[in-house]
């Protein structure tokens, strides 16, 4: 039986979350109060500079600028939900509401949005269990279609994003179908 990785805890390790934003396929195993703690408590935004907080953040902004246009072919919620469950990007407490006027002093203040990586990977592919296999499947082939690089200039936002659909397809497999 997996032990739960807080120092001490002795409860099984049922819940796993990832160890950094940078490696979010490198899991800890949480006991639920262990995990639960460890979601509240992350913060995106941990062990960046000032200047790397604010270069991601502005990465974001490049970044959300193709989804918001992109947004407008699933109808004008689209990006909204995109914006408010993504909190691998937006690391913080955006609600959408407040569109494109992510300041700088709202990212170096903002504590992440407590999300399991499986909430986070639901938010990407905006489906609600229960689903098969076989619609996670579509769903993931119409994302990769929708926000492949190569549609998209070779755009590194694209990959980026990319990047993340491939992580939410993998834990979404791994949660329901594991
Ligand atoms: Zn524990």
């Amino acid at each position: 039986m997996r032990l739960c990785d807080h120092a001490g805890c002795i409860a099984g390790g049922d819940f796993r979350a990832p160890k950094s934003r940078l490696d979010l396929h490198d899991y800890y195993w949480f006991c639920l109060e262990h995990v639960r703690a460890y979601n509240s408590a992350w913060n995106y935004y941990a062990g960046m500079s000032g200047n790397e907080i604010e270069a991601e953040i502005r990465h974001d902004t490049v970044w959300q600028r193709p989804s918001w246009r992109l947004g407008d072919r699933h109808g004008p919620s689209y990006a909204d939900r995109i914006r408010d469950h993504f909190g691998v990007f937006s690391g913080g407490l955006g609600n959408g509401r407040d569109g494109g006027r992510r300041s700088d002093e709202r990212g170096r203040d903002s504590v992440r949005r407590a999300l399991s990586a499986r909430e986070q990977a639901l938010a990407v592919f905006e489906i609600e269990p229960p689903f098969t296999p076989v619609r996670l499947k579509a769903r993931y082939k119409q994302l990769v279609k929708l926000h492949h690089p190569d549609a998209h200039g070779g755009d590194k936002a694209a990959e980026e994003k990319l990047k993340i659909i491939n992580q939410a397809y993998a834990t979404l497999k791994a949660s329901y179908f594991g």
